[in-house]
């Protein structure tokens, strides 16, 4: 079984088991439709694209319900393998990352697996401890600065994100570094507050690297549903968000939040979170997500 398998066992087990029971066989009735419907709703695809799958689901005629089901979530998601590679559009500069979420969704974990697979593929890493806001997310993002042997720049709490961020991509250039991976605040409750302190981050990337288009990755927490999807939405409309990092899946049986999140948003999801250690960050491939959820074994 592979590791995206073993993660998304309680999803496969749980409401995609329950899906396949019920639209078992040829003929189903109105009530296990309905049934499906609201399995959909419970796994987090959200009341509207529940609906809407289950109508197109029931229009596909030549394919078995359970098959037609499975066709019509793969059909929703963004089509082939995509894959991530921080590109700097300034040749010979550092590309700038923005890791965006809310706190505890697995921001500095995310970032700390991510710059291990980039430098895995020959990169070179430096991390920004760009959230000032909390004394423990600069010690945590240093911890694993430590852990990783990755270059850090930080500064004192309190100090000025869009400072950090420069002196990371000052850093980043006089060393010739490939990426810099900044950590950012993540309290929600204040938007403008959120909203200014990224879009004068971005001012900042913007005055230190004319033309670069920085990468925004924003972090979601499989556990907390479609709230999560509320945060994103948020951020999106705010800051704008290239690609999205669903963490802790395999802490969730409600995987149907991938499919909400690439209806929603029409943002692709680049990683999958699928464990606490540092290699338990699979690349996003539709067809294996969605194998992985109607297969045993692969
Ligand atoms: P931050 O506050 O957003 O920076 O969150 P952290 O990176 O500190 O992560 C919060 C908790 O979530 C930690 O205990 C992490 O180990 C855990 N975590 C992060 N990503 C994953 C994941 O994909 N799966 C699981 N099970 N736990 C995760």
């Amino acid at each position: 079984m592979s590791r995206l398998q073993a993660a998304v066992g309680p999803s496969r087990r749980g409401f995609v088991g329950r899906l396949r029971s019920l639209l078992a066989g040829g003929a189903v009735d109105e009530a296990a439709w309905d049934a499906a419907e609201e399995t959909l709703i419970a796994a987090d695809v959200g009341p509207a694209l529940a609906a809407r799958l289950v109508v197109a689901a029931r229009r596909r005629g030549e394919l078995a319900p359970g098959e037609a089901i499975r066709t019509e979530l793969l059909a929703l998601l963004l089509p082939g393998d995509r894959v991530w590679r921080p590109m700097p559009a300034v040749a010979g500069q550092p590309q700038p990352v923005l890791v965006i979420g809310v706190n505890g969704t697995g921001k500095t974990t995310t970032i700390a697996k991510l710059a291990g697979r980039l430098r895995g593929e020959g990169a070179t890493v430096l991390l920004a401890a760009a959230d000032t806001f909390r004394a423990a997310a600069i010690d945590q993002l240093r911890a694993w600065a430590e852990r990783l042997e990755l270059p850090i720049v930080a500064h004192a709490p309190g100090a000025d994100p869009g400072a950090v961020v420069f002196d990371a991509l000052d850093a980043a250039s006089a060393r010739g570094v490939d990426v810099v991976i900044a950590d950012t605040a993540g309290r929600l409750h204040t938007k403008r507050d959120l909203m200014d302190e990224l879009a004068k981050i971005r001012r900042v990337i913007e005055r230190r690297l004319p033309g670069s288009r920085p990468d925004v990755l924003l972090v979601l927490d499989a556990t907390t549903g479609q709230n999560g999807l509320h945060q994103a939405r948020v951020f999106h409309e705010s800051v704008g968000v290239s690609g999205i990092i669903v963490t802790k899946l395999d802490s969730s049986s409600r995987a149907g939040i991938v499919f909400a999140i690439e209806d929603e948003l029409h943002l692709p999801v680049l990683f999958l979170g699928i464990g606490e250690a540092i290699d338990d960050l699979e690349p996003f491939d539709p067809d294996a997500f969605v194998a992985a959820l109607f297969e045993d074994r692969g």
